[in-house]
């Protein structure tokens, strides 16, 4: 792990099914977190359940996060959730284009927009980036610098600065198979390359990535040493031991 402050995010997707379930396991996660670890934790639920997770946190142990959001701040959308909305309820992170929403039609235009607004209300954007197969012709490394580059579009250094890319490649995500430390690494090093082209070095080197596919408390020591800034986490984030063990793991040893 490199010298960035390691940053954890748990992504709950369409769990658990009530308020008092989210609670308990958000609780369970919180209770076993150690005070002043050197790891920045966020879980991610469903909307209905960020208002009551974060007056369950006051302290900011374990912050809670948003797994989407809306570009307008108001208006007639109907079903959509803005940032202003995320900010006001103690949201401090936002994933934002997850290949489970661009499964659904979200294109990089919206991903850009959506960036936008939640730096507008500066919270956190954390992008997902990562190609839907590997098929040895390398046109993974196109996939990941055609999203990269439609992310930064039109937007300042300073703005870049502040975003976090999480590189799931989708064929890892949710399979059992996650990416080997050299995947990890190579594209952690294309993304860092890709950045400093675009803009300069500090933003190069600024840009918190994490990865993000499969990582499970048996794997995620090893990949720890990829060099990343941490990890991206669905499945195991919906247990509080293997969660836990998963924070623990990019603790430097
Ligand atoms: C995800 O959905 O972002 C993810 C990484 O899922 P999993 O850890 O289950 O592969």
């Amino acid at each position: 792990m490199s010298t960035h402050k390691p940053l954890v995010i748990g992504n709950w997707k369409l769990n658990p099914g009530t308020s008092a379930e989210a609670k308990a396991l958000f609780v369970a996660v919180r209770k076993k977190l150690k005070k002043d670890l050197p790891v920045t934790v966020v879980v991610a639920p469903p909307f209905p359940f960020i208002a009551d997770l974060t007056r369950l946190s006051p302290s900011g142990r374990l912050l809670v996060g948003a797994q989407d959001v809306f570009y307008e701040d108001a208006g007639a959308f109907t079903g959509e959730v803005g940032a202003g909305m995320l900010a006001s309820l103690g949201t401090t992170y936002v994933i934002i284009g997850h290949s489970e929403r661009r499964a659904l039609g979200e294109t990089d235009e919206q991903v850009n927009k959506k960036v936008q607004a939640v730096l507008r209300r500066k919270l956190t954007p954390v992008v997902c980036v990562g190609e839907r197969v590997r098929d040895g012709s390398g046109s993974h490394f196109g996939v990941v610098e055609a999203q990269v580059r439609a992310l930064a579009e039109g937007m300042t250094v300073r703005a870049l600065a502040q975003v976090v890319i999480a590189y799931e490649p989708i064929w890892a995500i949710g399979t059992g198979t996650n990416a080997t430390v050299e995947d990890v690494e190579e594209m952690h090093l294309f993304i860092r390359t890709l950045l400093t082209k675009l803009y300069d070095r500090a933003v190069g080197k600024r840009v918190v990535i994490l990865y993000g596919g499969s990582v499970k408390p048996d794997n995620a020591a090893v990949l720890t040493g990829a060099g990343m800034n941490g990890f991206l986490v669905g499945g195991a984030s919906l247990k509080a031991d293997d969660f836990i063990k998963i924070v623990m793991a990019t603790l430097p040893a």
